[in-house]
């Protein structure tokens, strides 16, 4: 479903993406780790187009991301053929940015009816369904203010599934959280996991990682370091580096 290919992505001279190479496949769930700066966040951008890419390619379900391409080179597409790829991917961030002055239910019928155009009955008890999904169908009516971090972080993860998308990136969707609220958020992303969602999570949660993911991809300094199996990855990590980031992290 998604492949990326010799990404190479600098701001100025600071090259922080070195040439990645990952492959993402139906249903299954990717995790991502590794330490501050090693290009975690730049590399989901860049599978969203958030950011433009110095060199390589991403592909996502077919639509070569963010470029189009003419006798061998890369055209930027037009803004509207970016904002089309995206409605494919779904994105929630480490802080949960909802609409402050719109209830929760308004959050996530806010993109099927205005971007997507569909009508508001269907979209509204959609909407009310997902609600009860991330086990919020009491919050309806409340605005962000008022929810919890963990009750909007699930919020957002509602609001990111209301557009169908193929794809879901998760950047630490956790870490901003009170260490009580973490679990109703994991718990939410297990169930999209076991119910066969494809995701990118990056995430420091290791046993999360290890419970739900197919593949985890360790990165370093712009460059996959390591990748396999949770069990290979978590019990027999080959790479010193990854050895090292391991300890200090569990
Ligand atoms: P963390 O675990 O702290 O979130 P990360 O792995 O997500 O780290 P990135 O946010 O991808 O790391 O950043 C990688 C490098 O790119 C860092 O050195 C960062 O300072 C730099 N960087 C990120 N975004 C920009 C930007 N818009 N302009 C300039 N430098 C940037
Ligand atoms: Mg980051």
């Amino acid at each position: 479903l998604v492949q990326l290919r010799g990404v190479r992505k600098r701001f100025g001279n600071l090259e922080v993406l070195k040439g990645i190479d990952m492959d993402v496949r139906h249903g299954e769930v990717t995790c991502l780790l590794g330490p501050s700066g090693s290009g975690k966040s730049t590399l989901l951008r860049c599978i969203n187009h958030l950011e433009t890419i110095n060199g390589g390619r991403i592909v996502v379900d077919g639509d070569l991301v963010g470029y189009r391409e003419r006798h061998g080179e890369l055209h930027e597409l037009h803004p509207r053929d970016v904002a089309k790829q995206r409605r494919k991917i779904g994105m929630v961030f480490q802080r949960f940015n909802l609409f402050p002055h719109k209830t929760a239910l308004e959050n996530i019928m806010e993109a099927p009816i205005g971007v997507a155009r569909r009508p508001r009955g269907e979209v509204r008890s959609e909407a009310l369904a997902l609600l009860e999904q991330v086990g919020l169908q009491e919050w309806a009516n409340h605005y962000p203010a008022q929810l919890s971090g963990g009750q909007q972080q699930r919020v957002a993860i509602a609001r990111a599934l209301a557009m169908k998308p193929k794809i879901m990136l998760f950047d630490e969707p956790t870490s901003a959280l009170d260490p009580e609220l973490v679990g109703d958020v994991l718990a939410v992303m297990r169930d999209l996991a076991r119910n066969g969602t494809t995701m990118v999570v990056v995430t420091h949660e290791i046993g999360f990682a290890r419970s739900a993911a197919d593949t985890v991809v360790f990165m370093d300094e712009g460059v996959v370091e390591e990748s396999g199996s949770p069990e290979q990855v978590f019990d027999e990590p080959r790479s010193e580096r990854t050895r090292a980031f391991l300890r200090s992290v569990l």
